[in-house]
């Protein structure tokens, strides 16, 4: 799946000095690229015998609600605080610099469930650990993580270490 990697744009010093932005906008806008892309997801979808997807807030939901379609199955979306309408669950999570809020709809996971979390890109963890722990609280079990990208060079690892993490490309170094 490294052959992938022809499709990610790297932005330098984006969004500030000294960050690599990963861009996932080439790989989407290639047919073949982003069909690649979700084959090898539908496949680690299956493997896990999924029966729910939750997707992350934004670019995890084009993986997401393809992968729901192809799979036949719901689709739930996680939010940042205060746009999703109906009543929520909500969890903190850690950023360089502060904190920010993502919700789910409580009425989405049931007990038992299991649910694959998805995303396009795995930095810190902190953000999927997140939508993992509103999951549980629901009752559901998280049978796996999805993502095209990981960044090896920092400690997503640990944050996730109870999880299935199944990811296409890693990148060792900015
Ligand atoms: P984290 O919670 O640190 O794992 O950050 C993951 C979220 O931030 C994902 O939703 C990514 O879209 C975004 N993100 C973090 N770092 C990068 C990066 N270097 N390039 C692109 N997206 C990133």
């Amino acid at each position: 799946m490294e052959s992938l990697k022809k499709y990610i744009r790297h932005v330098p010093d984006h969004p500030k000095p000294g960050i690599t932005f990963y861009d996932i906008t080439t790989l989407i806008l290639d047919p073949a690229g982003f069909k690649a892309a979700l084959d090898a997801m539908e496949g680690y979808a299956r493997e896990r015998q999924t029966q729910k997807i939750v997707c992350i807030e934004s670019r995890g939901f084009l993986f997401g609600g393809a992968l729901a379609d192809r799979l036949g199955l719901g689709c739930i979306l996680a939010r940042k605080a205060g746009k999703l309408p109906g009543k929520t669950v909500s969890e903190e999570y850690a950023l360089e610099y502060g904190t920010d809020r993502l919700e789910l709809h409580d009425d989405t996971v049931q007990p038992g469930e299991r649910v694959l979390v998805v995303d396009d890109l795995i930095a810190t963890g902190g953000t999927l650990q997140a939508v993992c722990r509103m999951i549980e609280r629901l009752g559901g079990l998280v049978c796996g993580i999805a993502a095209v990208i990981e960044l090896s060079y920092l400690p997503w690892r640990e944050k996730l270490k109870e999880y299935d993490v199944h990811h296409l490309i890693t990148y060792d170094s900015e």
